[in-house]
């Protein structure tokens, strides 16, 4: 089909557009009006400002500094109100509205219990909690008129020394939504086969897992998650380009880490917004997702923090059209790449595919 028979990418259409994301942090989606709330009834005084706008660009300001350890900082506030069941319902329920009215379809959204405990609240209160408010808010969608199902993922925190009680807790809760578990935080020093014991009986239990690796950090991190850790998928991964050689005349050669990920279809979450923020990538324009994409690499669309990245996977996907003159073909490809590598079953993946994904773009297509 040539383009001059498809439908143009707008901004309206892409909101309509079915979309998967596979890499979306609780902790770091909340409404800039929710966390003042939840700050008030819950006696948090740290917050920089009570008014709504000015946390939510305080938010973007502070995430945009390029370092990956003061882009973490700002989840102390959102953290510091996530600390009772009702907030945890709450949160959770907004999530699920506000994705859905972004025009996902399916979700994972991450975030680590073992932040949320610190009055008291034991660890299987959070995620009975966070189910809650993911069932309340697909129930909420549904009302609207927009079908969205949300699978939850448990990150354990690189710096801390709980991940296996994590993994435990993730493997306990697979059959009420929690579809797969996470490592998360600063990547410099605190290599993924620091929780290899974790990693061991995920994989003993068949559970899923994916790894950050390849963010902050380059190939030695990306090559443990998936050699020494059995990652089935890569958070970020943006580094991965390292182990890529493009030459003056345009040839590409890839290393052989670079292929393996490219032939083992190993997806890569990529959050461009974010990853400039951190400095993972100069630019949207500069970052390396263009040339990935380009390559065949299994790429996704994600959007990592909404609040702090001000984002959301429309304006990602807009942001990606704008420099890369993507379009819808391009657009369904990263959409069906992510419902391919997610963490529920192939018959459901499938399902979501063919009656979801390929119908929505195949009408937004239709000059
Ligand atoms: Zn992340």
């Amino acid at each position: 089909m040539s383009t001059s028979l498809v439908a143009p990418v707008t901004p309206e259409a892409l909101l309509r557009a079915p979309k998967v994301l596979l890499h979306d942090h609780l902790d770091g989606g909340l409404r800039p009006a929710t966390v003042i709330d939840l700050a008030e009834a819950s006696g948090y005084r740290d917050l920089p400002t009570t008014d709504a706008d000015a946390l939510g660009a305080w938010f973007r300001e502070s995430a945009d500094s390029g370092s990956l350890v003061r882009y973490l900082e700002t989840f102390a506030h959102t953290c510091g109100v996530l600390q009772d069941e009702a907030a945890l319902v709450r949160v959770a329920a907004e999530c699920a509205e506000d994705l859905a009215a972004d025009g996902v379809v399916y979700a994972e959204v991450r975030y680590a219990p073992e932040l949320c405990t610190e009055k008291g609240l034991g660890l299987d209160a959070i995620v009975e909690a966070v189910q809650a408010g993911f069932r309340e808010g697909e129930a909420r969608a549904a009302a609207a008129g927009r079908t969205i199902r949300i699978g939850t993922l448990l990150c354990a925190m690189r710096q801390n020394a709980r991940s296996l009680e994590i993994a435990e807790l993730a493997v306990r809760y697979r059959d009420s939504g929690v579809v797969g578990f996470d490592i998360a935080g600063p990547e410099a020093g605190f290599p993924p086969t620091r929780n290899l014991d974790a990693f061991e009986y995920l994989r003993q239990q068949n559970a899923h897992f994916t790894i950050h690796a390849g963010e902050a950090f380059g190939l030695p991190s990306i090559w443990e998650a998936l050699q020494h850790c059995g990652a089935e998928r890569l958070g970020h991964g943006v580094r991965i380009v390292d182990d890529i050689k493009v030459a003056e005349d345009g040839t590409v050669q890839l290393g052989r880490l670079a292929s393996y990920v490219r032939d083992r279809r190993i997806p890569l979450e990529m959050c461009p917004s974010s990853n400039v923020q951190t400095g993972a990538a100069p630019s949207i324009g500069e970052h390396p997702i263009g040339l990935l994409a380009r390559l065949r690499f299994r790429v996704t669309v994600n959007t990592d923090n909404r609040l702090m990245s001000g984002c959301s996977m429309t304006s990602e996907m807009r942001a990606l059209v704008d420099e890369f003159d993507f379009g819808w073909a391009d657009l369904q490809r990263f959409t069906v790449n992510a419902m391919k590598s997610a963490f529920i079953g192939f018959d459901e993946r499938l399902a979501i595919i063919e009656d979801v994904v390929k119908p929505g773009y195949a009408a937004l297509m239709a000059p």
